[in-house]
């Protein structure tokens, strides 16, 4: 079966790795570019690292993200030599960034290099960028700041309250035709439990992504990244309360209300079931707190059989 799944960092990646568990499955995920950044005149990737290392099983299990047996002695030589050093890199890591560069210096295009460094890292999905384009998250603050998303989430731990998103880039950003291609031939589409606001829509605002989703003709499932009413980690929920949106299930299925046939919750959500349905996709309950590989795939293979198993 062709899946497309569409993913952010952490959350996006637990489910990738459920959905590449399978035997049956064709994997293509759509990973967010829009957390992208300069750091010492490197082009790093978080999102898309997160899902290639993740894969590939190099992960940190214990933190989610960046490389397992990691050491940070480049970051201690930048420290020493007055460098800001509040985005923790490790010096593997920094190999990746400094290829990833080289080879954007060189004009190469950037789905090429993900692929490439996929392939290199033992990866068979694929993992595909939804523009080559740069894209980047903005968040205004209450205090009046335009913060990149690194400077957001790391240097000030998510702190200041929000009060716009915007993504720089993105009404001349065109879409990659990998991407569109995985759309249009996916006999299933994913929408990961990632961040609605800052993993998902900077891939579903992509011109003409939004569209390929909308005409594509494969059922869409998505998984909520609230369980009893609060995320797992990260600021989803603080973000969408403070843009007026509502912080659980129920917020999430209007967020993909035109996109997603069915929402996938936690049976800790079942109440929320009516509402959910009201707002359009249709809820189906699960265990969808993912810890373990086993636990990964097993809610991957739920929502295959919601798709593909007759009813
Ligand atoms: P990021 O880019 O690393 O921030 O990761 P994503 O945007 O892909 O995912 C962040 C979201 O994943 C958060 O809102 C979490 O609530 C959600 N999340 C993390 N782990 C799980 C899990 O095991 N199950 C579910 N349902 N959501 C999860
Ligand atoms: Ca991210």
């Amino acid at each position: 079966r062709k899946v497309c799944l569409l993913a952010g960092g952490v959350g996006g990646a637990k489910m990738a790795e459920g959905l590449a568990a399978q035997d049956d499955v064709a994997l293509s995920v759509i990973g967010n570019i829009a957390d992208d950044e300069s750091f010492h005149g490197l082009w790093v990737s978080p999102d898309i690292d997160t899902l290639t290392y993740s894969l590939a099983g190099r992960i940190d299990r214990g933190q989610g993200w960046g490389v397992a047996d990691e050491g940070h002695r480049a970051l201690e030589t930048l420290n020493l030599l007055g460098a800001e050093t509040w985005m923790s890199l490790g010096d593997r890591d920094f190999g990746l960034h400094i290829h990833r560069t080289m080879r954007r210096a060189k004009g190469d295009r950037p789905s090429d290099i993900a692929r490439d460094v996929a392939r290199a890292f033992g990866v068979t999905t694929e993992i595909l960028l939804p523009t080559d384009d740069a894209v980047q998250t903005r968040l205004r603050t209450t205090d009046g700041r335009w913060l990149s998303f690194q400077e957001y989430f790391v240097r000030e731990r998510c702190a200041p309250e929000i009060r716009e998103i915007a993504f720089s880039g993105m009404d001349m950003a065109r879409p990659t035709p990998e991407a569109l291609a995985a759309i249009a031939g996916a006999e299933l589409i994913v929408i990961a439990p990632s961040n609605p606001l800052v993993s998902i829509a900077p891939i579903l605002g992509i011109p003409g992504i939004g569209e390929a989703l909308r005409a594509a003709a494969a059922p869409k499932i998505a998984v909520s990244p609230f369980i009893a009413g609060k995320v797992v980690k990260g600021p989803a929920d603080r973000m969408m309360a403070a843009l007026g949106l509502r912080a659980d299930a129920v917020g999430v299925a209007r967020r993909y209300a035109a996109l997603a046939d069915r929402l996938v919750i936690d049976h800790a959500d079942a109440a929320l079931g009516e509402e959910i349905a009201a707002e359009g996709p249709a809820p189906h309950c699960s265990d969808i707190l993912m810890k373990t590989l086993a636990d990964k795939a097993r809610l991957a293979r739920e929502i295959l059989d919601l798709a593909f198993a007759p009813a």
